[in-house]
């Protein structure tokens, strides 16, 4: 029979997480604050626990990974490794296409790989309470699932428009026992503001995050939680990449090429940064291995973005990071990949492309869909939309080796599953979806609001 699920044992999920900050050919370039001084460690404490801080700012290879984390990581790690031989027979490849599954996770997606390391530093840390922002609701739902592993309560603000659409992963998380709040709320002086000037505010991703971050401010023991961009959630991500090269050994194969849907970068940098520790480590298997980041097109933040320090969030609250971005007042069209409407990226994932070590690709809405259906028609799986970005790559690659005959091994991450997207699939389906023109005018203008730094 031929191999098509390649499965680890339960004590071979990986001990250690693989910090990329190890390997890189210059130090990366440290968050800002107003004043154009690097952040001081005391003002970021006030939010985050200092484990998780010595993590984002360490430069240590290897990074251990607690057992009470390996713990709860076995309640659906390691995840499988899966071979698509049946969409390579429908594309008639010689590429052989693999793609690690992280929908297995309880909450449907790699958020948890993360989550659930957050919730641990903090609860370790003396944490009383997480604070988070959400929008579509994957990362609310992970961080109050890890936050009930660990006994934390969470609250959750959500963009109000998608507590009103989207009731169901609502529901998730609090069933998983989290306070979720439809954002702009009368809790924080940044919801009243809002509320004030607008009553009938919709919300946005900018305002939630100002909420999570007073409250979190605002009190010695609550600490705020962020789903991705930051060092240490793609730290934490990295253990999607070390088991796959695992299971790579276990068949004797290596990728020549891995996709990875992009965002804020964390799984993309999950799957991807451990193949690169390869590469820095002179492996010749890694010698030609390519790291693809794959985003929508009318979000064009790796591709069309400037690499230069702006604000990690659209009302200028955050420290300055220095990333690909296309300004952080720029709005993106309401594409149904939620979680690729970051108009920025993280600043080790826009270091490594501004240095030429991998590389970032744009793909249409319409494209991405008709990928995601040809893959739950051979596979079985419904990817999440914003998987659907990597399935497209991966075909289009596997459709290259068939005009050229290479036999390449194509590698990409399936972050997701998209039982809670149907929606977007109905509108797929029923024709209805649009491709949106890369915003060129939009961007120009959101360039010019840059912050101006040094
Ligand atoms: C959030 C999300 C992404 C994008 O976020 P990254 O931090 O770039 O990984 C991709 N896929 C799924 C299923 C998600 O939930």
């Amino acid at each position: 029979m031929q191999t098509l699920r390649v499965t680890l044992e339960q004590d071979e999920i990986p001990t250690h997480w693989y910090n990329v900050a190890a390997d890189l050919t210059n130090p990366p370039a440290p968050p800002l604050g107003p004043d154009g001084q690097p952040v001081p460690l005391e003002k970021m404490a006030t939010i985050f626990p200092m484990p998780l801080l010595e993590q984002e700012m360490s430069a240590q290879r290897w990074i251990a990974i607690p057992e009470e984390v390996r713990q709860i990581y076995a309640l659906w790690r390691p995840s499988p490794l899966c071979r698509a031989a049946r969409l390579e027979k429908l594309l008639g490849t010689p590429a052989k296409i693999f793609y690690k599954y992280e929908g297995v996770s309880p909450a449907g997606s790699h958020k948890p790989n993360s989550a659930v390391p957050q919730a641990y530093f903090n609860k370790i840390a003396g944490t009383k309470k997480l604070t988070t922002e959400t929008g579509a609701g994957q990362w609310g739902c992970s961080i109050a699932f890890a936050g009930q592993m660990f006994g934390l309560p969470v609250r959750v603000f959500m963009v109000k428009v998608s507590y009103e659409q989207k009731p169901f992963r609502r529901s998730m998380m609090q069933t998983w026992g989290a306070e979720v709040f439809a954002s702009p709320t009368n809790l924080t002086q940044a919801g009243r503001d809002v509320l004030a000037k607008d009553p009938d505010s919709q919300g946005s991703l900018g305002i939630a995050i100002s909420e999570a971050v007073e409250e979190a401010a605002a009190s010695p023991d609550t600490c705020y939680t962020l789903g991705s961009v930051l060092n240490h959630v793609l730290l934490h991500q990295t253990v999607i990449g070390l088991e796959a090269k695992k299971q790579f050994d276990k068949i004797g194969l290596y990728p020549d090429v891995v996709f990875g849907p992009c965002g804020g970068g964390s799984s993309f940098g999950g799957i991807a940064f451990p193949f690169l520790a390869d590469k820095a480590a002179g492996d010749k298997r890694a010698a030609n291995l390519r790291c693809v980041a794959v985003e929508p097109t009318s979000c064009p933040t790796l591709t069309k973005g400037a690499y230069a320090y702006d604000f990690g969030d659209a009302s200028g609250y955050t420290p300055l990071m220095k990333m690909y971005t296309l300004g952080h007042d720029f709005m993106p069209p309401g594409i149904h990949a939620g979680g690729l409407r970051y108009h920025g990226d993280s600043p080790l994932v826009s270091q490594l492309l501004h240095e030429g070590v991998i590389e970032a690709l744009a793909v249409p809405q319409v494209a991405t869909f008709e990928a995601g259906v040809q893959f739950a028609r051979a596979e079985g799986i419904m990817p999440a939309p914003e998987s659907c970005h990597a399935i497209r790559a991966a075909i289009d690659e596997a459709l290259r080796c068939k005009a050229t005959g290479e036999e390449k091994v194509i590698l990409f991450n399936l972050t997701g599953h998209g039982h809670f997207d149907m929606a977007s699939y109905d509108r797929y389906l029923a024709g209805k979806l649009e491709d949106y023109e890369y915003p060129e005018a939009a961007i120009a203008e959101s360039l010019g609001h840059l912050p101006k730094v040094g």
